[in-house]
């Protein structure tokens, strides 16, 4: 069977242009006022203006604050970093508290950096355009020079209506399609590079007087700055990333990265992109690492921090104090907090269809009530939990499709959290000998 993602079915926020919610869209069902507050907060970090401040996304469990952080993730776009970590993960025998945080914000932080490409062999170095018009006819041809060949092309009366349609003058750069031969002005000088990026071409040409053009590619990628350091640290090198054990990464060093980095963007070589660090399960992290974010958060290169928790008022992990969220009131005070709340039945039976499309299942419209149902008596996430199982229940008696009886056996072979934790009680003192903790507080 095909392992798919809790979250394979999101594709977005589902906001049309003003940021309104749609019922359903991109994978998203309800919860509307939470994935607007989302998408303000996107708008803000893509113009710039959020990076250090941190997002509390509180509300039940399954009700969505992941799904709307993955939703964030797809809008940003593929070069703006979107880092996701789960409280517990902090805490490692491997490395300190601080430094896998300070892995996460540096990882959450994208440098653009541009380059003019060295030349390698078969590329395309040199393009020249010789036109000439016969009468009506015009012909013309397209020699492409790379470092080893040079290829002639005769073109078409199209390609040099082209050239004259978008008046293609000295010191002018356009870009080439080289499939379809469509030729597009990008701007009149090199200087302005923010313009091309907007056009998301990577190969310029210059055309000059003569009516040659020259090519000068130039590459953009996007490394995080984690990368960065890994790349540079003599202990560590470049394949650590692939093993993603990096270990620890000496201050020293990230200053010096700092440093260059922002020698690469006063000299226009770099940009600096800060993304999203999403920490679940917030409530986990201890009165340390919240110091640490507070901290870190106010430095130059901080990310746009989002943090979910489920929990209501619960204990600061390393103290005897309890606060909202279990997060210290000093940090709870700075951050933006967007509810999440429950669905109702309707809600629930959308999310349900969604996700068995997603897993290949069919559900019969009678069982998805009973699903739906279910969903509303024990949690979202156990009815989702089922869609697997009845479809294999469905399959053993052949049935291509699940239907009312497939799902009340896999609930009865299935425990949710309330069966369980009725037996669990049943059970108290014959198995499950252990003493109560200290309340946790109870969920929001
Ligand atoms: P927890 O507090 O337990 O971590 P959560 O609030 O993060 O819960 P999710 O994991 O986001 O909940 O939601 C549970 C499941 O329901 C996921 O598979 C998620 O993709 C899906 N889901 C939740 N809300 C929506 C929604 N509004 N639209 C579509 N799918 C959703």
């Amino acid at each position: 069977m095909e392992r798919i993602g809790a979250h394979s079915h999101i594709h977005g926020l589902g906001l049309d242009a003003n940021l309104e919610p749609r019922q359903n869209a991109q994978g998203m069902i309800g919860q509307g006022k939470a994935r607007k507050a989302a998408g303000v907060i996107l708008r803000m970090v893509q113009e710039g203006r959020i990076a250090g401040r941190a997002i509390l996304m509180a509300g039940p469990p399954s009700s969505g604050k992941t799904a709307i952080a993955m939703g964030m993730a797809q809008t940003l776009g593929s070069d703006v970093p979107f880092v996701m970590l789960t409280a517990s993960e902090v805490f490692s025998l491997e490395i300190s508290k601080t430094e896998s945080l300070t892995q996460a914000f540096r990882r959450s932080i994208g440098v653009r950096i541009k380059e003019e490409t060295e030349l390698i062999e078969g590329e395309v170095v040199e393009i020249q355009v010789d036109r000439s018009v016969t009468g009506a006819t015009k012909t013309g041809r397209l020699t492409l020079k790379t470092t080893d060949m040079e290829t002639v092309y005769d073109l078409g009366s199209k390609m040099i209506d082209q050239l004259q349609k978008e008046k293609v003058l000295a010191g002018d750069v356009v870009s080439i399609d080289k499939a379809s031969g469509r030729i597009s002005k990008l701007g009149r000088s090199f200087g302005r590079a923010k313009d091309y990026d907007a056009m998301g071409a990577d190969t310029r040409f210059v055309a000059c007087p003569d009516g040659e053009l020259q090519v000068r590619k130039e590459v953009v990628h996007t490394v995080s700055l984690h990368e960065i350091d890994v790349i540079n640290s003599r202990t560590q090198g470049f394949l650590a990333l692939f093993a993603g054990d990096t270990g620890e990464i000496k201050p020293e060093l990230r200053d010096q990265i700092n440093t260059k980095v922002a020698e690469w963007r006063e000299e226009g070589k770099a940009e600096i992109v800060p993304g999203v660090l999403f920490i679940d399960e917030v409530h986990m992290l201890d009165i340390e690492c919240f110091s640490f974010l507070n901290r870190a958060m106010e430095g130059e290169l901080a990310p746009l921090v989002v943090m979910a928790s489920n929990r209501g008022i619960t204990r600061i992990r390393g103290t005897k104090y309890k606060s909202p969220h279990g997060i210290p009131v000093d940090l709870l005070d700075r951050m933006l907090i967007i509810s999440t709340g429950m669905y109702n039945e309707a809600e629930m039976r959308e999310i349900v269809k969604i996700r068995a499309d997603e897993e290949d299942v069919k559900i019969a419209e009678p069982a998805l009530d009973l699903m739906a149902n279910m969903a509303t008596q024990t949690s979202l996430r156990y009815a989702l939990n089922l869609i697997a199982p009845s479809s294999l229940l469905a399959l053993r008696r052949k049935s291509p499709m699940v239907d009312i009886p497939d799902i009340k056996d896999a609930y009865q072979y299935f425990s949710d959290a309330v069966r369980s934790t009725a037996y669990a009680k049943e059970m108290a003192g014959m198995m499950f000998g252990e003493e109560e903790e200290e309340g946790e507080g109870g969920r929001v």
